[in-house]
């Protein structure tokens, strides 16, 4: 089997970044976890299924029709034939994912999809339960952290260069009610694989991150 490099983590951490760029350095493929859930909550909500209907919610996440495309360096991601790139990134879509995401069925449901990107020569994956659940026998395991006030400046950084303000507090406080939905749920909840790499990026840039990280792959 190709090998996997797994780049797990609270949402923030800049864990994103970190596994595009690896990714077009190794000329793996790439597995953005993260946005199958977001595809799956989007399609929930523009069909306005109840969030809380685990049975109708998994068989959602079984028949998601979808598909990313690489263009320009960028990766968009097609719902039902449509460009939902943006979409899927709002907040509203965002609180919707980690519901839907806490739910077995669904993490089931989306499981066998995640495995199908393993290709050669190799792939990175990004999410919060790739060392552990979906890739346990991966090479190389990261977990890639950052404090929570940092992370939601990250964002708010994001969101301002997209002309959108957001007061801090807001922010703050949505990544903690994340943080603790990914956190707290019985199925993967989100923590380090026993043999992944922790990794703070509280302080340090991309740049820096990437160093490091590249310099994991080659030990
Ligand atoms: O990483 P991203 O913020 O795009 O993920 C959206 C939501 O999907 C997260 O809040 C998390 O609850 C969920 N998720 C997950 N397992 C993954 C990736 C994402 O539960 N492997």
């Amino acid at each position: 089997l190709p090998p996997v490099i797994t780049i797990d983590g609270p949402s923030g951490s800049g864990k994103g970044t970190i596994a595009r760029l690896l990714a077009d350095k190794l000329n793996f493929s790439l597995l953005d976890s993260g946005a199958l859930y977001r595809l799956t909550a989007l399609s929930a909500l523009n069909r306005e299924v109840d969030l809380t209907d685990e049975a109708t919610l998994t068989e959602i996440a079984a028949n998601l029709d979808i598909r990313f495309d690489l263009r320009d360096g960028e990766v968009s991601a097609l719902l039902e034939g449509q460009d939902v790139s943006r979409d899927i990134r709002m907040e509203r879509v965002s609180m919707a994912a980690s519901k839907v995401a806490a739910m077995p069925g669904v993490r089931a449901a989306l499981l066998q999809r995640q495995r199908d990107f393993r290709q050669a020569p190799g792939l990175v994956a990004d999410g919060r339960d790739m060392g552990t659940t979906v890739f346990p026998d991966a090479p190389v395991k990261i977990f890639l952290t950052a404090s929570a006030e940092e992370r939601a400046r990250r964002r708010s950084e994001q969101l301002r260069e997209k002309g959108v303000s957001v007061s801090l507090r807001d922010l703050l406080e949505d990544i903690r009610a994340r943080d603790a939905r990914d956190m707290n749920r019985a199925t993967s909840p989100l923590a380090p694989a026993e043999d992944a790499v922790e990794l703070d990026s509280t302080g340090v840039d991309i740049d820096g991150v990437l160093q490091i990280v590249l310099q994991l792959v080659r030990d």
